[in-house]
């Protein structure tokens, strides 16, 4: 049991109180670090558990990357795409509908493309949410390479 971000060994206690809040294994330090996102950008623990996988699998994630109009959920800005992640899909107006459109346009100006992902996903399908966004990532380094 070590910490996924530092690889500092975790106490019994330190792993119990981590894996009971956010389902990740994290040393007091970063698990504060995460918990202080998350009460400020109201980061979803979906966004953390997604960042955590893509990280997993050799992927450069930025959590709540500002990207000059708004935080984005995640960002792997070297192949400049952009993550949202939805939690209240079924509830979607459309107030909500045309901002993300409009997010969306706001990004494609700046080269990000971005792909919204329901929380849902992440709870049943983390695994395999992760090998679709590592697929397109390796499809966006290689579409903006031949450029
Ligand atoms: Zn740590």
């Amino acid at each position: 049991m070590t910490c996924l971000e530092c690889k500092k060994a975790l106490s019994y206690i330190d792993h119990r109180n981590a894996m009971d809040t956010l389902g990740l294994e994290l040393c007091s330090r970063h698990k504060g670090r995460i918990e202080k996102l998350i009460k400020l950008k109201r980061t979803p623990k979906e966004a953390i558990l997604l960042y955590y996988g893509l990280k997993e699998v050799g992927i450069h994630p930025t959590l709540e990357w500002w990207d000059g109009k708004k935080s984005v959920d995640i960002s792997i800005s070297r192949v400049k795409l952009n993550i949202e992640i939805d939690t209240a899909y079924n509830l979607i107006t459309h107030d909500q509908a045309i901002q993300n459109l409009e997010e969306a346009m706001h990004s494609f100006r700046n080269g990000f493309t971005t792909i919204r992902i329901p929380h849902i996903l992440i709870k049943h399908y983390l695994k395999e949410t992760v090998a679709n966004i590592k697929g397109i990532s390796e499809s966006l380094k290689t579409n903006t390479k031949t450029i």
